[in-house]
């Protein structure tokens, strides 16, 4: 276990004991580890619905509702690319007010310009589940994350 090999520090416990014949320690529910993790860059950068609404904080990207969708800022039928740079999270409403116009044709207004996110983005994704205690150690633009896809 890493924790007991020096390569991790507990931060956090989950109030769970591990317990063993030699060794009793708080059960790790944050974990810094002392050497650097890779995660590859492929994978990094995969583009996909999931990630693109954690990067969103589940936000329509047009007018800060709850968003369920993704949306092609540049419309693809006009040549818009499937990139980070040209997908947003959107609600249903502003998608379909748009529809395959851009967003300035309909008078919308975009909120942040849409760009590859933040590496914690990819510790949510792959965790599903963001516990409270976390946060802290996660520098996501805004605190509320944890929420179903
Ligand atoms: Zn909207």
């Amino acid at each position: 276990m890493l924790a007991l090999g020096g390569k991790a520090e507990v931060l956090h416990s989950n109030g769970h004991v591990f317990r063993s014949e030699h060794v009793t320690m708080a059960a790790p529910s944050v974990v810094r580890l002392t050497y650097f993790v890779t995660v590859p860059f492929r994978a990094r950068a995969s583009l996909s619905r999931k990630a693109v609404m954690v990067r969103d904080n589940f936000e329509c990207q047009y007018c800060g509702r709850r968003a369920d969708n993704v949306d092609h800022v540049i419309p693809k039928s006009r040549g818009g690319t499937h990139t980070w740079e040209n997908v947003v999270a959107a609600c249903r409403p502003c998608n379909s007010r748009k529809e395959n116009r851009s967003f300035q044709d309909v008078g919308m207004r975009l909120r942040h310009p849409p760009k590859a996110p933040h590496e914690s983005v990819w510790i949510v994704v792959a965790v599903d589940r963001v516990a409270p205690e976390w946060e802290q150690y996660l520098t996501l633009p805004r605190p509320k994350v944890a929420q179903p896809v």
